[in-house]
């Protein structure tokens, strides 16, 4: 990519500003990626994790794994563990692995440290009332009655509330700032909650844990990020953040700058974790690794090479504003890589029988075929050619226009790695079906028998299997998930109800033998099919792959850009 300059975007503009600057040092530059385990990461994460780790390598900075690990009753070490892996499997390395219930007890002493200086005070109302007292945009809200408690009564209340002395719900710890501020943020957010619950890392040790809004700025601090990056929605809690450490830390700390990037959406699919969790719950996919999940380990599933994800999000860059990208383009950037790296084999979806009848019955040859024209060291595979083969239904006509370079009755094609035969006849059920075809073929014209001039040429060639040598395997392929471009964005609608009920079709794929040799994770091209991975589950004796991707983009949506 290097080879490639591309101009700079308004994020490491801002950087190049800030170290010509002064204000910081190209040393002391440190970025972080901050997911919440809460749920798998999808691509609108790989998006960010690009962006960070990419600064990270651009600058020779350090990149913190940070999980914002504050709320028990949403997360979990599955998650956990499923973020390691994901972004380890993009392609990038962390520097530090944190969490922000590592910082719970200085979190704690910083809340104490308000409650002292007189900014923060235990509410005690419910949850309802604390919300109707929050006024609107236009109109300010009203003080809480506990808004002045004394301090000594916040400390032992909130004390108590530490050691597990009071109900969940029963009262909540609040920054005292202004209930008129025209952002809605700064007026006496929540910093505190009592959640009797275990947390995946703090076991019980704690039953009050911190808002993420009162985590998230101080663990950066904490950090020492230099520049921390987050999503648009994030813009108006930067005052917060700000006034968080202001009453906290001494003035001449170096803070972490907070700058802002639109979250990216993506066309026929969501990005929420929250949806993403509904489609896994309700059983709409097979888990969050089912294939047609925009989830990084989905996407690993369906075959998507890492280094495709991290083009793909080189290319849509990051913007200021929202937009639907189109997942086409996604698309693209898989078949370029693939394209360098499946080799080529032989399968077919839906077969039909060819019979070459001036071909000896029992015999049988071994063809060379070549594993990627793209890459000479992948070097040859030997291929079984008999009498009965399958081909593709869809590639014979009895009767076709002279634009169909397939096979049709009278005329002649090449069978890939093979020879050029000629369909003389076709046989068919009581329905009309064909069920045979039969041809004869030409024996001097094997492929690789002679040089590329003395070879006669035909216009088409098609794929093809040796029926007695065949292995058989199933062969899933997919289609969007949502039929919806914006399935989330429809009014009065359920994003579920656009769901594509077409969006999985199994089929049984007749094989070349080669292919019962292939492993989990392997991805190659089914000639004129497209790319399919070899499933995690697949076996010699029961394979199993998933397409990853047709050939061409066949929703042709993609921009020439
Ligand atoms: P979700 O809405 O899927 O739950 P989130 O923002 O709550 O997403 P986090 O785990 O907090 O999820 O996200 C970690 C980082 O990834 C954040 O910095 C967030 O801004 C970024 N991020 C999340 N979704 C997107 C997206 N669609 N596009 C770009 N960045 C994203
Ligand atoms: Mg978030």
């Amino acid at each position: 990519m290097e080879s490639q300059k591309r101009s700079l975007n308004f994020i490491e503009l801002i950087i190049e500003e800030d170290l010509k600057a002064k204000t910081h040092l190209k040393e002391g530059l440190r970025f972080r990626f901050p997911p919440e385990p809460n749920g798998y990461l999808h691509i609108g994460h790989a998006s960010s994790i690009c962006l960070n780790f990419g600064l990270g390598l651009k600058y020779q900075a350090p990149v913190n794994l940070r999980f914002d690990d504050t709320n028990p009753s949403k997360e979990e070490q599955e998650y956990v563990d499923a973020i390691k892996r994901d972004v380890e499997w993009l392609g990038f390395k962390w520097d530090r692995e944190c969490y922000a219930s590592d910082y719970f007890e200085q979190l704690y002493k910083w809340a104490v440290l308000l409650i002292d200086k007189g900014l923060a005070y235990v509410d005690s109302q419910a949850s309802e009332e604390i919300a109707a007292q929050k006024g609107t945009p236009t109109e300010p809200g009203a003080h809480s009655p506990f808004r002045n408690r004394s301090v000594e009564e916040n400390r032992r209340l909130f004390a108590e509330m530490k050691n597990g002395e009071h109900p969940d719900g029963s009262h909540v710890l609040r920054a005292k700032i202004d209930m008129s501020s025209s952002n809605m943020l700064m007026r006496d957010p929540i910093l505190y909650r009592i959640m009797h619950r275990s947390h995946h890392r703090t076991g019980d040790k704690w039953c009050l844990y911190p808002m993420y809004d009162w985590a998230h700025g101080q663990s950066d601090f904490i950090e020492g990020i230099s520049h921390s990056l987050c999503t648009l929605e994030f813009v108006m809690h930067r005052e917060l953040y700000d006034w968080c450490l202001d009453h906290i830390v001494a003035e001449d700390q170096k803070r972490p700058k907070q700058r802002e990037f639109a979250r990216r959406n993506f066309s026929h699919t969501v990005v929420s974790k929250r949806k993403l969790l509904q489609l896994v719950e309700n059983k709409v996919v097979d888990g969050w690794d089912d294939p047609r999940m925009p989830t990084i380990s989905g996407m690993k599933r369906r075959g998507y090479p890492p280094q495709a994800i991290q083009n793909f999000a080189e290319t849509i860059g990051i913007a200021k504003r929202e937009n639907l990208v189109d997942l086409s383009l996604l698309e693209f950037h898989v078949r370029e890589e693939l394209n360098k790296t499946a080799d080529r084999v032989m399968a077919v979806l839906d077969p039909v029988k060819l019979i070459i009848t001036n071909y000896p019955e029992g015999q049988e040859e071994w063809l060379d075929a070549e594993n990627n024209p793209e890459d000479d060291s992948r070097g040859f595979r030997k291929i079984p050619f008999s009498r009965e083969l399958y081909i593709e239904r869809e590639d014979f006509r009895e009767e076709a226009s002279r634009k169909f370079f397939r096979l049709k009755l009278g005329g002649e094609a090449r069978l890939k790695n093979g020879y050029i035969i000629q369909a003389n006849d076709c046989v068919k059920d009581e329905h009309g079906n064909i069920i045979e075809i039969h041809a004869t073929y030409d024996p001097k014209s094997k492929s690789g028998s002679g040089s590329e001039e003395s070879l006669r040429k035909v216009k088409g060639t098609l794929h093809w299997v040796s029926i007695s040598h065949a292995v058989e395997a199933k062969a899933r392929l997919y289609d969007r998930l949502f039929s919806h471009e914006s399935p989330d964005t429809q009014k009065d609608r359920d994003f579920l109800e656009f769901l594509n009920p077409n969006s999985l079709t199994t089929v049984t794929a007749y094989c070349e033998p080669a292919l019962s040799q292939t492993k989990p994770g392997e991805v190659y091209q089914f000639q004129r099919l497209g790319y399919f991975a070899v499933d995690e589950s697949s076996s010699p004796n029961s394979l199993l792959f998933n397409r990853t991707t047709q050939l061409r983009d066949t929703w042709a949506k993609l921009s020439e850009a």
